[in-house]
């Protein structure tokens, strides 16, 4: 398994939540990495475009905001 730089990993563990930023890329024995509590790690997923998340309105979110709120 190998860690690049700049990835993100968080601790399978809900009860731990942990979570690391790669800072330089490596390669580490066995599958995945391993949190400190003894959980596996993943690799975070993050859209590929952070520019245009930002500026999207979720027409969808706001609709159910507004039909909840309705009295
Ligand atoms: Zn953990």
């Amino acid at each position: 398994m190998i860690m690049k730089s700049g990835e993100h990993w968080h601790c399978t563990n809900v009860a731990c939540r942990c979570s690391v930023f790669v800072e330089t890329t490596g390669e580490i024995e066995g599958s995945n990495p391993r949190c400190s509590c003894g959980s596996v790690m993943k690799k975070d997923y993050f859209p590929p475009v952070f520019g245009e998340m930002e500026s999207v309105d979720f027409p969808e979110l706001d609709l159910i905001s507004k039909v909840s709120g309705r009295e």
